[in-house]
């Protein structure tokens, strides 16, 4: 497969984007409703900081260019984060139209017709503006949203970036992860194609960075040490974690962000035969899988949550959207064994009723289920991360940045998004690589 050739047959395909492109007679109509506010709250709420009301100020007076650029000023990845973005609790959770009970102005929406109109009519807007080459070289560790934003932003300051990723198609979870009815892989794909025209950046697929000595298709962490001005660690989490249950092992228990990745990838996926669901987990991935299984219509989906509804840390207007879709959530129960016949095949999960999140005694039941969908948690990759020497790991597993720079304890070595954070969203790890690119540059200016 090359690296931007996806399969035709996707189940993701299957599903309509939820929040169409505007038109613009719909672009021009919201942004008159923006009253420009001079302390505007919702670019404070914004993790990189996008000029908001300027922006839209330029699509009410039609210079849809100019919006786009004041978003990508501030954030590269501004196309995809306009559809993965939870504005409900960042931007427009903020704007204060929602103190006079109206609604917010559609922040996302109108950053999106910018985006992607403009990029349409003028794919180099950015990049004319790049510096000329500075010979610095930058090693980025995977292609996800926290190196491309890195890499792009050191491109256009003038900088060499490879960009090393261990899959065949760059995008990390923007590409693999994201809900098909925010975000198909092939607009995170042509986003990357954007980025990698930005300046000298290569972009080196099915190409592993690993911790002892490399092999075929690997390249060592001590080779980039080496061979590059500097390293940006983006590698993300690591697999889906297990709740390590009789019966856990065997078909049709799986990780949820590794089925969601085939459901966005893998041609042979199907669900055929799934009647019945169940997702364990109460965030937002739990919440994004159930979903995604309801609008493909498998008709019985129910969460499992260990605690009440209000106890989940997913999203409530996620939530809300999962009922609506036909999703039922089965609070106070846990998870304890997976019950199979005996040639195997998967026959239900059985769970205890809890209370206050403490096992009542006696109280089991079985779900008959199809699929198990585990959505608890993903690993963390910290053997990796600390392979390059000085770089230090926290008790969560979480590398240890300076929050203004992004540097680790070796001067040499940035990092940012999920490793750093421990999974948040795309624009928290586009905003660390603006951050660590930023403070590469100032670096090597001092040398
Ligand atoms: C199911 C799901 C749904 C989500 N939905 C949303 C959403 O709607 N909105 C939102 O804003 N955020 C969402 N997120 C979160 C968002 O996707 C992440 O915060 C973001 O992708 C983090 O970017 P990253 O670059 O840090 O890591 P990743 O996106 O994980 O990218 C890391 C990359 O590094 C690569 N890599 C790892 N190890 C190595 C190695 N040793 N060598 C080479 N390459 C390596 C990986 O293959 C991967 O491509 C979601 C997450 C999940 C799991
Ligand atoms: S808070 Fe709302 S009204 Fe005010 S500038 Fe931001 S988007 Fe416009």
């Amino acid at each position: 497969m090359s690296v931007f050739s996806l399969p035709e047959q996707r189940l993701e395909r299957a599903l309509a984007d939820k929040k169409p492109l505007y038109t613009h007679a719909e672009a021009v109509a919201e942004a008159n409703r923006c009253l420009y506010c001079a302390d505007a709250p919702c670019i404070k709420a914004c993790p990189t900081g996008i000029d908001i009301p300027t922006f839209i100020h330029k699509i009410q007076t039609d210079n849809v260019k100019g919006a786009a650029r004041t978003i990508f000023e501030s954030n590269l990845l501004g196309y995809s984060c306009a559809r993965v973005c939870p504005v409900e609790v960042l931007c427009a959770g903020d704007c204060v139209y929602n103190h006079w009970g109206r609604p917010p102005i559609q922040i996302g929406r109108l950053q999106r017709y910018a985006t992607e109109v403009a990029l349409a009519d003028d794919p180099t807007l950015v990049s004319k503006k790049g510096a000329a080459p500075t010979g610095r070289k930058v090693a980025c560790v995977g292609a996800g949203p926290a190196s491309l934003a890195c890499a792009g932003h050191l491109a256009l300051l003038g900088h060499s970036v490879t960009l090393f990723e261990k899959k065949d198609l760059p995008g990390g979870l923007n590409t693999l992860g994201i809900a098909p009815y925010k975000l198909q892989a092939e607009d995170a794909l042509a986003e990357i194609r954007f980025i990698l025209e930005l300046g000298d950046i290569t972009l080196m697929t099915g190409v592993g960075v690993v911790e002892g000595e490399s092999n075929d298709g690997e390249v060592s962490a001590a080779d980039l040490l080496a061979d590059f001005d500097a390293v940006f660690v983006g590698i993300g989490l690591g697999p889906d974690t297990f709740l390590d249950i009789p019966g856990e092992d065997g078909t049709r228990v799986v990780g949820a962000t590794r089925y969601i990745e085939r459901l966005k990838s893998d041609p042979d996926l199907s669900l055929k035969g799934i009647k019945t669901v169940a997702v364990v987990g109460g965030g937002n991935t739990a919440i994004d899988v159930a979903r995604e299984m309801a609008l493909l219509g498998v008709p019985e989906v129910v969460m499992v949550y260990r605690g009440t509804g209000s106890q989940m840390p997913g999203y409530a207007h996620e939530m809300h959207g999962a009922r609506t879709e036909g999703v039922r959530l089965l609070e106070n129960r846990q998870p304890v064994r997976i019950v199979r016949d005996e040639q195997g095949e998967l026959l239900g999960l059985e769970v205890q009723r809890m209370k206050d999140k403490r096992p009542v005694t006696g109280a089991f039941e079985v779900i008959p289920v199809d699929l198990v969908a585990m959505a608890i948690g993903q690993s963390r990759l910290t053997g990796l991360a600390a392979a390059f020497g000085g770089v230090a790991v926290d008790a969560k597993g979480r590398v240890v940045v300076d929050p203004a720079t992004c540097g680790t304890g070796n001067p040499k070595v940035y990092a940012g998004g999920d490793c750093v954070n421990g999974g948040k969203e795309v624009v928290n790890a586009a905003q660390h690589g603006k951050l660590a690119a930023m403070a590469m540059h100032a670096a090597f200016a001092a040398k």
